[in-house]
């Protein structure tokens, strides 16, 4: 599904996360990229850049072979955050900029702990896209916090957080976007 220009969406199946393509010509840049690493192979360009919201596998595994950007709380507990997923390979895990560009788009990391600690929304400040992992869902779900490594309180906070952020469109870690 196209979100404009240089931009796609792939919807997950099952328990696979969303996963965003942008283009330029430096090639794709990817935010999370599910479990399906067919449809993945097919969005992205050899090589792409992979920045993840959180760590969890549902996020990355499709990517499973590429260098994965990430926040530094969840590679301190990369292990214990995918405890629950049996089998797992082990990627390449890289920190995570507090901003970059990307052909014409234009994203600022803030910083979501609750879900997990290095939980990272990705703020695109030219079209006001948010896109908020499993911090924030459409019709105001919220992430999860009974999972290794979940804090409540801190889900909260990184709510009220995102509350005071103008944003046109909400993209999700999972579930259609919403206006
Ligand atoms: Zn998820
Ligand atoms: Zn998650």
């Amino acid at each position: 599904m196209k979100l404009g220009e240089n931009a796609r969406v792939i919807l997950g199946n099952g328990y696979s996360s969303n996963a965003y393509f942008f283009g330029s010509p430096e090639g794709t840049l990817c935010i999370d990229a599910g479990t399906d690493e067919a449809a993945f192979r097919e969005n992205a360009s050899d090589s792409p850049k992979i920045l993840l919201t959180h760590g969890h596998a549902d996020h990355w595994l499709a990517a499973a072979r590429e260098k994965l950007f990430l926040h530094e709380a969840d590679i301190n507990c990369f292990g214990e955050l995918n405890s629950m997923f049996g089998g797992l390979p082990t990627p390449q895990l890289e920190k995570l900029p507090r901003s970059f560009e990307w052909g014409d788009f234009s994203f600022k990391v803030i910083e979501t702990p609750g879900h997990t600690p290095g939980s990272v929304c990705f703020f695109e400040e030219k079209n006001k896209w948010l896109f908020s992992g499993d911090t924030l869902f459409a019709e105001g779900g919220v992430g999860r916090t009974d999972l290794p490594c979940g804090n409540r309180e801190a889900l909260e906070a990184s709510l009220k957080l995102l509350e005071s952020l103008d944003y046109s469109l909400l993209l999700p870690g999972h579930g259609a976007a919403e206006e």
